[in-house]
């Protein structure tokens, strides 16, 4: 036995044998590269490296110095990583659409106040498609619902029978650019004017796409003529989406429009013991109760919680408890980081290097705009998990292709340029800290 392993021997008669079981004895000594005066100690996740530093640092110090006789730091870091979640990478060019997700449905969709209206919306359509409201138009908050509620509708259609297109807007001008350039632009008109039911997701992303504005309002018109059913959302009512031609507006506030709100307690409260009935997760109602006033909204953030708390748990063999909650919740909260917005970053960047947002947006090309410029792109692109497309639409560029162009040449600066790199790690590093 090392003496690291007999320290935390001697650290287990002075705790509790869960703490023990469910921090300490994951911890490994480093042998090889502790010394005298520094012991050093692996953790396999953040989880236990922050409670153990927060909570046994001192303690363990205090038993290396009583066996030592010297003073000791003690040191705990991560390795293997075990809950490192792998940085979705999200597809740029997808071709054809996306398939309904057959978990998105209307029973395990919770109701209440704040989505009610939505839901009502919705469910009528079901039942009678193309008949009620056309379009509708759900608009609301990230991760509020919009497209759980719109592929429960698409759900219902397809066990029907009915061809069901669901698709992003993105994927929908992706298609559109292939069947040009193939020259098959019949077959991409007779697929979305022939199908029954048209879901289009974060309509928004239409916003100063002319050609694509064209050709969906052809699409659109064709279908609604047809008494085809059509869905769409978007994160603002159409009135708000900028750059939009005023006939698709005015088509878009034709049929319905219906917002989401943020959930309040009660719905949050339902929403999470439904997702655990899913995911077969057992948590007691004051755990419900605490994850639900903890979270403020996003619901999305609430099935990241659970599935942590779940793969924590499994991993390290122990019982979901509050104390256990409370500690996964702040990691989360570190985590929050995902949620870092482009106008976060871009301010940041905007205010150290004195370059007003609307220049580093802007299509300028004085050399300190596309210095400051480029940074920002760099920075969003490592923090945030928008695509390349939407990256272009923020920063005024063509298309993906010119920001691809962009962070390329921003990687060969990084390699050549120690300035450059040092700037960027120094404002990453500021961003990474406010948020
Ligand atoms: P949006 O499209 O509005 O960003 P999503 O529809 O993708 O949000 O919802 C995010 C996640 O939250 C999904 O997994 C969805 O199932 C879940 N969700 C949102 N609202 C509810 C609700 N009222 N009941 C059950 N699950 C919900
Ligand atoms: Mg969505």
């Amino acid at each position: 036995m090392n003496i690291g392993q007999e320290i935390l021997e001697n650290l287990k008669e002075e705790i509790s044998e869960s703490e023990y079981k469910r921090y300490i004895r994951h911890l490994v000594y480093d042998v090889k590269k502790s010394t005298p005066e520094l012991a050093l100690f692996y953790a396999p996740n953040a989880l236990v490296v922050n409670w153990i530093k927060n909570k046994y640092t001192e303690k363990v110090a205090h038993l290396f110095e009583v066996k030592t006789n010297s003073k000791v730091t003690v040191k705990i870091t991560l390795k293997n990583l075990v809950d490192k979640r792998k940085k979705q990478k999200v597809v740029e060019v997808k071709q054809g659409n996306s398939l309904l997700n057959p978990s998105h449905s209307f029973s395990n969709f919770m109701v209440g106040g704040s989505n009610q209206f939505a839901y009502s919306a919705v469910k009528s359509i079901s039942e009678k498609p193309g008949i009620l409201y056309n379009p509708l138009f759900i608009y609301g908050g990230v991760g509020l619902g919009k497209t759980h509620l719109m592929q429960a509708a698409g759900n219902v259609f397809q066990n029907e029978g009915k061809v069901v297109i669901y698709t992003t807007v993105e994927q929908f001008l992706n298609d559109f650019v292939r069947h040009l350039r193939n020259k098959t632009m019949e077959r991409f008109q007779e697929k979305y004017r022939k199908c029954d039911v048209l879901l289009i997701d974060d309509i928004q992303f239409l916003s100063n796409k002319e050609s694509i504005q064209e050709e969906f309002f052809h699409t659109f018109e064709a279908l609604k003529g047809a008494g085809k059913q059509i869905i769409l959302t978007a994160d603002k009512p159409p009135k708000k989406i900028g750059g939009l031609e005023a006939r698709l507006q005015s088509r878009f506030e034709h049929g319905l429009v219906a917002d989401i709100q943020p959930p309040e307690l009660e719905t949050k409260i339902a929403i999470i013991e439904k997702k655990c009935e899913i995911n077969k997760v057992q948590l007691s109602k004051e755990i419900v109760n605490y994850i639900a006033t903890v979270i403020d909204s996003n619901v999305r953030e609430i099935e990241g919680i659970l599935s942590k708390l779940h793969a924590y748990s499994q991993l390290m063999h122990v019982d979901i408890d509050l104390e256990f909650t409370k500690n996964v919740l702040k990691d989360q909260m570190a985590e929050k980081r995902e949620n870092l917005t482009m106008d976060t970053i871009t301010e940041v960047v905007s205010k150290d290097l004195n370059i007003k947002p609307s220049e580093i947006r802007s299509k300028g090309r004085s050399k300190n705009i596309v210095y400051a410029r480029r940074i920002a792109i760099y920075i969003c692109r490592e923090l945030t998990q928008n695509t390349m497309p939407q990256l272009a639409q923020y920063f005024g560029m063509k298309d993906h292709t010119a920001i691809s162009h962009t962070i390329k040449k921003i990687n060969e600066l990084i390699k050549d340029d120690e300035d450059f790199k040092t700037k960027i790690d120094e404002l990453t590093n500021k961003i990474t800290n406010i948020s």
